[in-house]
Parts: C-alpha cells; structure tokens; sequence
C-alpha cells in the first residue's frame, strides 16, 4: 500500500482524485489544495456539486471520496513537511513556484512525482525521478502561467490528463515507469499523442547544484488572469473587516475591492483576482491593518 498525494483539486486535480476512487487502490491518499469550490467552476469539475460552493476543496473532496484533504497553498516553506511519507506526488496545479517546491522535495527525497498540465485541447504528461532530468532543467524561468479562465480547457482534456497520470502512477508504482524523462503531448481533438525526450542540463540549479529558489516576493501569480495569492500570517475574522463589508462565502469571506476581489481565509491566506500586483498588494495591506488595529 502506498501514500500518494495530490497536489491541486482544480480541473485536472478533481478528475485524477475521481479516477483514484474508481481505481479502488487500497492506497493512502492526500490531497493538498488551497482554493475553495467556486459556482463558475462545477461544469469541468465534477468531484464537486452546488453544496460544495464556498467549501475548501481539500475539505470538499475528503467529505466526497473519503481521502485525507489538506487545506495550504503549497510551497518550498512547507512542501517537507505537507508531503513527509509521501511515495509519489501527482501534481495538478499550473503553477511553476509550486512545481519547484516539488521538485526540490523530490531531489531531496529521492522520490518520483507525475506532471500534468492541460489547457485548451491539449494535455502532457510526464515522470520525473532520481534518474530522469528535474523540472528545473526542463523549466529553468517562471513563465506567466496561462489562463485557463481565458483559454478554456475541454473536460475531454482533463479527463485524458487525468487517466494518463493515474496510468503512470500505476506503472510507477510496479517500477516500470512508461513516461521517466519523456514529455507526452496529447490532442484531445485530433486524438494523437507525441513525446518527446527531456534533456538533462548540465548546469541545472536544482538537480546539479542543488540550490533550491525560494520565492523572492510573497505574491504568486497563479493560473488565471491577474490571481495573486498571498500569506500574511494573520488570522482574519469577520468582526474585525466588518467595515470592508465582508460577504460570506462558505468557509471563506469575499471582499470587494476597486474592479477586483479578494478571497479572504481566516487562516491568513488571501486570494486575489480580478487586480494588478500592486492594487493586490496594496488591498492586502488594508486588510491586514483592519485585522491588526
Ligand atoms: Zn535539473
């Protein structure tokens, strides 16, 4: 029996934690997520219904499936310890600070995990491991994660992304990896699959240098048009924004601000959408003194 987690419960996270259950494995599964369960977001992800909205998904998908559901925004601060015991992570975020925590924790573990992206109609796949290059040599720079808010994605997408990374771990977990070190692409529309080999770099920071980065600024662009989330440190309460009119929204409150809004969690998480870095950073600011005064 082993221990997987899940990091992400998005389009793809829902999907591959719903193939996990129909697998019946007898395995141990986590899933770290930091989002709550949105209205505008049920019609791709069905592990989630109306009654769900404004829950934490990480809770929302203990209640459904019965696996271990952690509530954080994970990062290279607490990716030792949110994925301590860990046999194989499956990642399904769009974020590539997060995709690093993993891969420094990999490195440093020596463990496998399971890359999935996919937008539009397009979805790839692969396993990095000890033996294989590391995201890092493959994804040296951040690149502005793309959005699937604006792209769209097809639910054939997720569904193929998911039963690709459910396959390999199956695969993984018999030592016989089919996707070590080799990207697959796959068409959702076209039906075709390519891949192709991932190189090593020979100067790598992560795998050759082992110098693990650690994020410069305490705002994460995540995927989606102008989201930012931040970590403040401070337990927020209602009573005390009471004057920033906080509506409430299942285990979290939303705050307007200028054309934007803010995703407020009482344990100190804020997640901001619809704003610059600067308008963000600054509404974040005013909430915090608000809760601190
Ligand atoms: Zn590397």
């Amino acid at each position: 029996m082993a221990n997987i987690t899940v990091v992400g419960a998005g389009g793809v996270g829902a999907q591959t934690l719903l193939e996990l259950s129909n697998a019946s494995t007898r395995h141990t599964i986590n899933v770290i997520d930091r989002d709550v369960v949105e209205e505008s977001g049920l019609a791709r992800q069905r592990l989630y219904t109306k009654s769900d909205v404004g829950k934490l998904k990480a809770h929302a998908a203990q209640e459904r499936l019965g696996v271990h559901g952690i509530d954080a925004h994970l990062n290279e601060d607490n990716a030792d310890e949110l994925l301590k015991g860990a046999d194989a992570v499956l990642d399904c975020t769009d974020n590539w600070q997060t995709r690093c925590a993993m891969n420094a924790w990999a490195l440093k573990t020596k463990k496998p995990w399971v890359f999935t992206s996919a937008i539009r109609d397009e979805s790839m796949a692969t396993t990095l491991a000890p033996q294989t290059p590391c995201f890092v040599c493959w994804n040296p720079e951040p690149k502005t994660p793309r959005s699937c808010r604006i792209e769209g994605i097809r639910e054939e997408t997720t569904r193929i992304a998911a039963q690709t990374q459910v396959q390999e771990l199956r695969q993984l977990l018999q030592k016989k990896p089919r996707l070590a070190g080799v990207l697959q692409y796959t068409n959702a529309t076209t039906k075709t699959c390519a891949t192709t080999r991932i190189k090593k770099n020979p100067n790598c920071p992560a795998c050759v240098k082992k110098t693990f980065q650690t994020p410069k600024t305490n705002a994460a662009l995540l995927c989606g048009d102008g989201e930012y989330l931040f970590e403040t440190g401070v337990s927020f309460t209602k009573d005390a924004l009471s004057s920033l009119n906080p509506k409430p929204f299942g285990d979290v409150m939303k705050i307007r601000f200028r054309k934007g809004e803010l995703v407020v969690f009482s344990t100190g998480r804020i997640l901001s959408r619809g704003l610059s870095q600067r308008q963000a950073e600054a509404a974040v600011e005013h909430i915090k003194q608000k809760q601190e005064n």
